[in-house]
């Protein structure tokens, strides 16, 4: 059988338990393989206030260590420039045998906006998308506006969770507590190097 890869990318700043049941339950509905974690480089559409590359990617890598299907990648945060999705995805696909399907993860609020930036023909032709329900956004409206989405976008139903980095950040800023919120590890690591201590929560 072909291999299956899932790929989610995000600014994952920080990595939290939303990303993680989106990609997991992705990964037992779809039959994934192996879901690789892309972190962003220098994200245009995010452009202030996000943490240095370095630390999302270590609190990636300590918050996938222990599922052996995950992996993370540095392809985006080793790149110079703004990264597309179109250009990550021709570049996975480059490294896996002909015939790998590969499947981008994200929450139903992004997928509109990856199908809508750059190629969005090239991106549904590299990938079939997988969008995971997200409280608050209406994902089946969403993906109606797209064009050739039909088909290749598959939805996944994942327990709810309201958690999302900003709110995340915003909660460190304030002091409010983060734990059961990111995985024990991220907080950890976000105390230790002293993330989100600003006042606006970068
Ligand atoms: P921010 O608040 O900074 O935008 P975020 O929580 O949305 O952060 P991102 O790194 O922007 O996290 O998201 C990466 C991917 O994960 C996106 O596809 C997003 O839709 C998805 N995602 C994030 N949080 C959730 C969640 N709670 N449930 C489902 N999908 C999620
Ligand atoms: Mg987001």
């Amino acid at each position: 059988m072909s291999r299956r890869i899932g790929v989610m990318g995000g600014t994952f700043d920080p990595i939290h338990h939303g990303h993680l049941v989106a990609a997991e339950e992705a990964r037992w509905q779809f039959d994934l393989d192996t879901v690789v974690f892309v972190p962003t480089g220098q994200p245009w559409q995010k452009p202030v206030g996000v943490s240095p590359a370095e630390d999302r990617y270590q609190m990636t890598v300590i918050a996938t260590a222990s599922n052996p299907a995950f992996t993370v990648s540095r392809l985006e945060i080793d790149h110079q420039g703004p990264t597309y999705t179109v250009d990550t995805l021709r570049r996975l696909r480059a490294e896996q045998p002909e015939g790998t399907r590969l499947f981008f993860i994200t929450g139903a609020d992004a997928v509109l906006q990856i199908l809508t930036w750059k190629e969005p023909d090239q991106v549904l032709a590299l990938s079939e998308f997988i969008a995971a329900t997200r409280p608050g956004f209406d994902l089946d409206s969403l993906v109606n506006q797209v064009p050739g989405a039909a088909g290749r976008v598959h939805r996944v139903d994942i327990p709810a969770l309201a958690i999302s980095s900003s709110d995340v950040r915003g909660r460190v800023a304030r002091g409010a507590p983060i734990q059961y919120l990111v995985p024990d590890g991220v907080a950890r690591y976000i105390q230790k190097h002293r993330l989100y201590r600003g006042p606006a929560g970068g």
